[in-house]
């Protein structure tokens, strides 16, 4: 019986072995290895697709074609022009930059194909993109920015438009995809082309972070422009010390007064009064931190956590733009330009319209609302504040004749060297169109080496928009 039962295992058991392995290797090849084989299918495939499909170009608001298509031996390919001023937008093939992010609109692909069209004419052909960016704003940061790292943005405040968004240093699309060699310059470059500062740039705000304080103050009701503050030039403030960069100090003065003379010591008193909780919720009302939605990488925002027996010295120094306080480019021109349309945030966009090639235009997914940060009456009074920084304060740079600009400068201290310059403005004071905000990596004083660039930028961008 025993004998009977060990042969009926050995004939049950030896088909379910190989069964077993059979299902191991099936499993192997189409769970654990297929998406990398499908992977390298994919990508000579659609590399081939892609050389077959006339690919949409990238338009400026002005019309300058910035991403061009030329047929070529082996098929479409791409073509760049003023590569310095717009690589950051462009990429520099299609794993880069609007190519990588919008390549189903460029190539027509998903719920941007149009069979009909094609059917028409004869071939596939992909979709314009129509940006926001305009041509000369952006050509004119690039020549500001010669030898400098940071970053230049323009934007408009009514709608969230980008009208300039600007990294340093630049390269060329067309040279460093040349040659492995020029490539590989590019790629170990020290001082890294290939990030996009405005959006990914991770930086301490310093004194600019001025306005959210103030505007956080204002809005819970622990301040008003005319609050009276006390600055003895070193101070100890929640158990930290306070230095104001005049150093005998400024004495009894009022909080219009500490953001036009930029008091460190005044303002780390206003963040200790407002606590971690207020400081925090208005953090996140003015979405502070946050990613922009836009089709770039862009970066997200750090700041302490006002916890623990550091929280009270953290708070401190966050009400002053220092301490663990890191942060993009585009938030300070988001705050800005939030402030300067009376306190509800500002969704940023790049693009504004996708055209098919028989020049249906599709609507562009512009970003949600996201609310307000602080009231119209909060807005106006941190607005008017910043006005007297131009008039009366360190943003002297910025008293241009015929408009009136509101402005706020700041040197971030930054364990890489020199301060970083800050400059955010924006103009008409009374209308707001355009706002800027510069960032020069080392720069050292925000009004004298930021400053002028906004200035310019800000001139050239009244212009543009009459
Ligand atoms: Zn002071």
């Amino acid at each position: 019986m025993r004998e009977l039962s060990n042969s009926i295992k050995k004939l049950v058991v030896w088909p379910l072995a190989g069964f077993v392995v059979v299902c191991l290797l099936l499993t192997y090849w189409q769970v654990v290895a297929a998406p990398q084989l499908n992977k390298a299918e994919q990508n000579n495939r659609s590399e081939r697709m892609r050389r077959r499909v006339q690919p949409g170009r990238l338009l400026t608001s002005d019309g300058l074609v910035i991403l061009d298509a030329r047929e070529g031996a082996e098929g479409w390919e791409r073509a760049y022009s003023d590569s310095e001023a717009f690589c950051h937008l462009t990429g520099y093939n299609s794993r880069s930059g609007l190519q990588k992010t919008l390549s189903e609109v460029l190539y027509a692909q998903g719920r941007y194909a149009h069979v009909w069209e094609d059917i028409l004419h004869g071939r596939q052909v992909g979709n314009d993109i129509h940006l926001t960016i305009n041509s000369k704003l952006q050509q004119r940061a690039h020549r500001l920015m010669r030898g400098k790292r940071g970053a230049v943005i323009a934007m408009d405040p009514r709608d969230g438009a980008l009208l300039a968004l600007y990294s340093a240093p630049t390269y060329d699309a067309a040279t460093i995809t040349k040659s492995e060699e020029a490539y590989n310059v590019f790629t170990y470059d020290p001082a890294k082309p290939e990030i996009n500062r405005p959006l990914q740039g991770m930086y301490a705000p310093g004194s600019v972070l001025k306005i959210f304080t103030a505007a956080a103050a204002i809005d819970v009701g622990v301040a008003d422009p005319g609050k009276k503050l006390h600055c003895a030039g070193v101070e100890r403030i929640a158990g930290t010390l306070v230095r104001c960069r005049k150093a005998a100090g400024h004495g009894d003065l009022t909080l219009r007064r500490a953001l036009a003379d930029s008091c460190n010591v005044a303002f780390a008193k206003l963040g200790d009064e407002l606590g971690p909780d207020r400081f925090r919720s208005y953090v996140k009302k003015f979405h502070l931190l946050d990613a922009a939605d836009l089709p770039l990488p862009t970066s997200t925002g750090r700041m302490a956590d006002f916890k623990g027996f550091k929280g009270d010295m953290q708070l401190v120094e966050a009400s002053f733009g220092q301490g663990a306080t890191l942060i993009t480019p585009l938030s300070i021109a988001r705050l800005t330009a939030t402030l300067a349309r009376g306190g509800e945030v500002v969704q940023p966009y790049l693009v504004d319209h996708v055209e098919t090639p028989a020049a249906t235009r599709l609507p562009s997914s512009q970003g949600k609302e996201l609310g307000r940060a602080v009231s119209p009456e909060t807005a106006q009074a941190v607005a008017g504040m910043m006005r007297s920084v131009v008039e009366h304060g360190t943003g002297g740079v910025a008293d241009i004749r015929g408009v009136q600009v509101a402005a706020k400068t700041g040197s971030a201290q930054n364990p890489s060297g020199d301060p970083h310059a800050w400059f955010t403005c924006f103009a008409p004071y009374d209308e707001p169109v355009v706002v800027v905000t510069v960032l020069v990596e080392n720069g050292g004083s925000g009004a004298r080496t930021a400053g002028p660039i906004a200035v310019e930028i800000l001139r050239a961008a009244l212009e543009t928009t009459g």
